[in-house]
């Protein structure tokens, strides 16, 4: 039986049969992916500065005058 230990709770978790693998539970699965899309979220983000006026994709509604 495979054993390894959960790569967020270092909790011993057995594979076979595991949907969660390599993590023990959804908990930490869904806690894993939550922080990985939280991560790759940040990283594209730049100031809004660099992209000059009357260019905001975010802010659209203050495009009249
Ligand atoms: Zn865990």
């Amino acid at each position: 039986m495979m054993v390894r230990p959960c790569p967020l709770c270092r909790k011993p978790t057995a594979w076979e049969g595991n949907p969660f693998k390599p993590f023990c539970s959804e908990r930490c699965q869904t806690k894993d992916l939550g922080a990985w899309s939280e991560e790759s979220y940040r990283i594209p983000t730049k100031p809004q500065e660099e992209q000059g006026e009357g260019w905001s994709e975010e802010d659209g509604e203050e495009g009249e005058p």
